[in-house]
């Protein structure tokens, strides 16, 4: 795609969180794009960068690393990996990301601390929960959060940020609320079982429903489709 379609399309993005944050009272400051990169090629995330977009989000380890080494050149990029973790992938995970959205196992948080290089600060991890109650979904479910956050915090190369879910597809912005809303009550509990952990990062919210995630207190809105176009699949 070319740089001008990205810019402008890049342009959108932050005017629709601009204008849902100013509909549903957030403040826009307090919620950061991330610009969902897979499948798209390394000339599509340098026009994005040259916006002043650095945060991408990869899905794919393989894929992830490849473009990682093909930008280099670009040291203030950050990276936040938002794909299933198979066990065996953790240690190029610890060593070239600065963020997990995915976590829902504690083998892989346990793992993911042992391999955290020293040299780096620590792993930022969001928990995924699996709010639609999906058997087939990842994440872990809602009445095990808390249990596996007291395991995490005990862990000092990871960093617990906050919780991240993929409610199942819809098009009605109710049902699309009552999942992000599920969500950010679950922080608040969170928050409220673990005193001063104050956790503060909800992911959620894509291309198709970013203005519902941000209506319920959305800080970091995923965005693939609306900035790169369609993937080919
Ligand atoms: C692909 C993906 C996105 C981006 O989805 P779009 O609909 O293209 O915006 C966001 N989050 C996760 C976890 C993804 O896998």
């Amino acid at each position: 795609m070319l740089q001008s379609v990205i810019t402008e399309h890049i342009a959108k993005v932050r005017q629709q969180v601009e204008q849902a944050c100013y509909k549903f009272g957030r403040n826009p400051s307090q919620v950061k794009i991330l610009a969902v990169s897979k499948t798209q090629p390394v000339e599509a995330i340098r026009s994005a960068a040259s916006t002043g977009q650095l945060a991408f989000g990869e899905n794919y380890l393989q894929e992830a690393l490849q473009k990682q080494q093909a930008l280099a050149d670009l040291p203030e990029l950050e990276w936040h990996f938002i794909g299933a973790v198979q066990s065996n992938k953790t240690r190029e995970i610890a060593e070239n990301f600065a963020w997990l959205h995915t976590l829902d196992r504690q083998k892989i948080a346990q793992r993911l601390n042992n391999q955290r290089p020293e040299s780096l600060p620590k792993l930022k991890v969001l928990i995924q929960v699996n709010v639609s109650n999906e058997a087939s979904k990842a994440g872990v479910l809602a009445t095990e959060v808390i249990a596996f956050a007291k395991q995490l915090v005990k862990l000092p190369r990871l960093e617990l940020c906050g919780l991240m879910c993929i409610p199942k597809a819809t098009e009605d912005m109710t049902e699309q609320r009552q999942a992000f809303a599920q969500l950010a009550s679950l922080q608040t509990e969170l928050n409220q079982a673990l005193p001063g952990l104050n956790l503060s990062t909800l992911s959620m919210g894509m291309s198709s429903d970013l203005d519902a995630a941000i209506a319920e207190g959305s800080t970091l809105v995923r965005i693939g489709t609306a900035i790169f176009g369609a993937r080919k699949t």
